[in-house]
């Protein structure tokens, strides 16, 4: 039986849990996963935070797919950059973009582009070493506000009011360290519209919170509950009461959590100076003096990105995720930038689905070689494997590894026998 020639680009959990599935139907197809960094596996490695290590754990099942499962890595290789679209297209029958959401989404109010205001995302991959962000240098004043209540905001809630003692059995580099430890936040006001029952964050994540030996948690005045609709509901509510009336640490950061409220605008002329916000309930104004804000509403297209979403996607029903004949997209690029690492597994077995169908029903035609010339720059896998190693070699006292921060030096590793 004639086998698809198939191409993933993006190796983050979607490109892994696609490749997983299509392997699983066709045990002799040749697969290959294009990646634009040297190192694969996206977010389980730049978005999942330092101090969970169990979470970023999932890179050894996915690991597999390189070692056992004959999936081709080819890293330091941009679509749309160093192979456009169009030649991976004429050279593999089916085509899966798992290129994730990577910019911040904006907030959409006055003064959100001012000098102060950052992006979670941004944050993150900074705390995790990500090659694009290890140069900047955002710089956190005492004051500071959260915009969202997520499980990303709740990440930076802990990262920023741990102390270096907390962060034992973590990936945190020295210089991520030496990051924090540089910011003299001493109080978050963290803004979420919803009521806490509604909150969008999960209570295991509120629970760990309550384990913080530096963080001092109470209710902003007329925060807005909310009457829980369901068990899952209750017990959020319950995990945020938990946490404000838990014996607080004799010091440590201040954090007020607002719910029900609506940021209207950040005040300042040359650098965020304020937030203007008003309560969801009566429309009640307030102004918080903030020194910096940084935004955990979500993720769309990061504005360096070659391939564009909208250009991609357009009118396309991405119920199945076809974009075009032989062209599917998954993951956090198909349905939004929702849902956890193993709920990508389901939307990968939903595309997959709908590639076997399509591969089976004789609609898709085969015969694609599923090889092109690569550039000399590509990161096979074995090179990352070199990557991999150094890593874990230069791990320092209590950390599970040191990332190489910058392309050079992972293009280095990658070259040595
Ligand atoms: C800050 C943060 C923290 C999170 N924490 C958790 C957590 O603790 N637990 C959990 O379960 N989930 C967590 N998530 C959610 C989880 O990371 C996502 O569900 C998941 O990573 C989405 O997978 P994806 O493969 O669609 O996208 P991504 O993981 O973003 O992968 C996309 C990949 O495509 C690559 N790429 C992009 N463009 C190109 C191109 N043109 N050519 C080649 N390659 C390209 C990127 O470099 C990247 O490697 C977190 C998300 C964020 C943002």
């Amino acid at each position: 039986m004639t086998v698809p020639s198939i191409a993933i680009v993006g190796s983050g959990p979607s490109g892994c849990y696609v490749a997983q599935a299509l392997r699983k139907a066709w045990a002799d197809a040749p697969i290959s996963l294009f990646e634009r960094l040297p190192v694969p596996y996206g977010l389980a490695r730049y978005g999942v935070a330092p101090d969970h290590p169990g979470t970023k754990a999932v890179t050894n099942q996915f690991a597999r797919l390189f070692e056992r499962e004959n999936i081709r890595f080819c890293g330091n290789l941009e679509i749309g950059r160093d192979i456009t679209l169009n030649e991976l297209r004429e050279h593999f029958d089916v085509v899966v973009l798992t290129l994730g959401l990577a910019g911040d989404s904006r907030l959409g109010i006055p003064g959100d582009q001012l000098p102060g205001v950052y992006g979670a995302g941004q944050l993150t991959r900074l705390l995790n070493d990500h090659p694009d962000e290890v140069d900047t240098a955002p710089v956190l004043g005492e004051r500071i506000a959260i915009i969202g209540n997520g499980n990303v905001a709740i990440d930076l809630i802990r990262l920023l009011s741990k102390k270096a003692d907390e962060f034992a059995g973590s990936d945190l580099s020295p210089q991520s360290l030496a990051w924090l430890q540089a910011q003299p936040v001493r109080e978050i006001d963290v803004i979420g519209r919803s009521p806490a029952a509604q909150a969008k964050c999960d209570t295991v994540m509120l629970r760990e919170l309550g384990k913080l030996n530096h963080a001092c948690f109470s209710l902003a005045d007329d925060a807005l509950l909310g009457e829980p609709q369901s068990p899952a509901e209750q017990a959020r509510l319950d995990a945020f009461k938990a946490l404000i009336e838990r014996e607080q640490p004799a010091e440590g950061v201040t954090i007020r959590l607002h719910f029900g409220k609506v940021p209207q605008a950040i005040i300042g002329q040359q650098q965020v100076e304020g937030l203007r916000m008003t309560a969801t309930q009566n429309g009640a104004e307030q102004t918080l003096d903030i020194d910096n804000l940084i935004t955990a509403i979500g993720f769309n297209q990061h504005p360096q990105q070659t391939l564009h979403r909208d250009q991609l996607c357009g009118d396309a029903d991405l119920n199945l995720g076809r974009l075009d004949q032989g062209l599917y997209c998954a993951g956090w690029l198909r349905r939004g930038p929702r849902g956890t690492i193993p709920e990508n597994r389901a939307d990968a077995r939903l595309v997959a689905d709908a590639i076997i169908a399509a591969v089976n029903s004789g609609r898709l035609p085969l015969g694609k070689p599923g090889e092109l010339p690569l550039p000399a720059h590509c990161v096979s896998y074995q090179a990352w494997q070199q990557i991999d190693r150094r890593e874990l070699e230069q791990a320092g006292p209590q950390r599970t590894r040191q990332k190489l921060r910058s392309r050079a030096d992972m293009l280095a590793a990658a070259r040595t026998q």
